[in-house]
């Protein structure tokens, strides 16, 4: 059998570079209004169309400005189940609308993330003054794998993960105060 030949790898994008806080993911779509789908996102066209069913309606071709992602479906096979009626000024609108929802979802997110990340940090503190005071055992090898862990769980950002290790340490009460 022939061997292959041997390239070396082409990469694109560097290894994600260990950070204080990782960026939270966002949404990298051009257009809003139908995330560069070139039909209106459901949930928007319903905000235009009262009781908007997207299995039984025709569906709203995006026409927002610089959004050309809609012309796949300016086909004659495909044209009778478009509806055409979403004009520039209402697909701009929806596009604001959805920014708007984003950036709430994101400031959401970070608070979360910040919230967690000092409640760690103070529990790190706290094991770091124990450790200093007369007669208490020094860190075991258990204590530095929890400090670990907890770092590998911040860097990794994912809220979920965050969530549940913040449960497990923190116990509930903490939500009941930080959500007030
Ligand atoms: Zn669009």
């Amino acid at each position: 059998m022939n061997k292959l030949p041997q390239l070396p790898r082409a990469i694109m994008r560097k290894e994600d570079e260990p950070r204080d806080e990782k960026e939270l993911w966002q949404p990298t779509w051009n257009c809003f209004c139908c995330h560069d789908f070139g039909i209106v996102q459901s949930h928007l066209a319903a905000m235009v169309i009262k009781e908007f069913n997207p299995n039984r309606d025709k569906l709203p071709r995006c026409q927002n400005r610089g959004c050309s992602a809609g012309e796949r479906y300016d086909t004659n096979t495909l044209s009778g189940c478009i509806d055409y009626r979403f004009s520039p000024e209402i697909c701009q609108k929806l596009d604001a609308a959805e920014r708007e929802a984003w950036r709430e979802t994101m400031r959401t997110q970070r608070q979360h993330l910040n919230a967690q990340i000092n409640s760690l940090r103070e529990q790190e503190q706290k094991l770091a003054q124990k450790m200093k005071m007369p007669g208490t055992c020094s860190r075991t090898a258990e204590d530095n794998r929890e400090v670990a862990i907890r770092h590998s769980e911040i860097l990794n950002a994912d809220p979920n993960k965050l969530a549940a290790a913040a449960h497990k340490h923190l116990g509930d009460g903490y939500w009941e105060d930080s959500s007030s």
